[in-house]
């Protein structure tokens, strides 16, 4: 687990305005952030610049004590869950999940027993030789999350995970994400565009609009009358 600090964070484009305009933001040890903000306010760009998907044109990204600007998104141990969770379809749920395990050669023995924990975690014990063909949407968006959180990343970065599913799996999901990130405790950056998602899911919530940081405060704060 780390903190993430951004410290007067721009991303510009080419000439254009900023999409994400001096932004800066401690998101704390263990602590569940949410991005929130109309599309187009550069929630993902920053998400992105977290990741090391996209550079930053000035400002300083750190993970724990560590400046990030210039390190490889492979070597900053963050784990991401996209809108378009892709699961490799001629894979079990097992290998689905244990996938970046493998890429990162650990011993067989650690592999089963943390896709074991993680499937345990996830309530996919039974779906584990199930293939992702046969599965239901919330299932498979289950193993997406158990393969981002199997590996003991310092954070959990999610871009809209939850956009894609009708509304009833989104509110099962919620409660799920929630229950999971209490439970592990872990440094979280989640972004949406939904109000409910941003009132129920965070410790707390940043507005961001046009690239800039409009507001930080629980959601408490930020939504509820005086
Ligand atoms: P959000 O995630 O809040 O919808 P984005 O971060 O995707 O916002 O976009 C912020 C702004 O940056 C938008 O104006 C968008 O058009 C622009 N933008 C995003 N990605 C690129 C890109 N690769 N090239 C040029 N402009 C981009
Ligand atoms: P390695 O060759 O690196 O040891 P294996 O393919 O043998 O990797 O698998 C690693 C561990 O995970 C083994 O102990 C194996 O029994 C277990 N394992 C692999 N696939 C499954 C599965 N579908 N269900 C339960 N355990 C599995």
């Amino acid at each position: 687990m780390a903190a993430i600090t951004m410290k007067n964070i721009v991303k510009k484009y080419g000439d254009g305005f900023p999409a994400v305009n001096d932004v800066s933001l401690d998101v704390r040890d263990g602590e569940f952030m949410i991005l929130v903000g109309p599309s187009g306010c550069g929630k993902s760009t920053l998400l992105r610049m977290i990741v090391g998907l996209e550079d930053i044109t000035s400002g300083d990204m750190l993970i724990g004590e560590k400046v990030v600007n210039k390190v490889a998104p492979r070597e900053r141990n963050l784990s991401m869950v996209f809108q378009n969770y892709a699961l490799y379809p001629h894979l079990t749920v097992f290998e689905n999940i244990a996938f970046p395990l493998r890429l990162a050669k650990k011993p067989g023995d650690e592999v089963r027993r943390r896709v074991t924990e993680t499937a345990e975690l996830l309530e996919l014990t039974e779906h584990l030789e199930r293939k992702p063909a046969n599965l239901s949407g919330g299932q498979r968006q289950r193993v997406a999350m158990g393969r981002a959180i199997v590996r003991q990343a310092d954070a959990f970065l999610f871009d809209e995970p939850l956009s894609n599913l009708d509304a009833k799996l989104r509110g099962q999901m919620r409660t799920e994400i929630s229950r999971l990130q209490k439970r592990l405790g872990v440094t979280t950056v989640y972004v949406t565009h939904d109000q409910t998602e941003a009132m129920t899911l965070g410790d707390r919530v940043a507005v961001l609009r046009m690239g800039v940081l409009q507001q930080v405060g629980s959601p408490r704060e930020l939504y509820e009358e005086p």
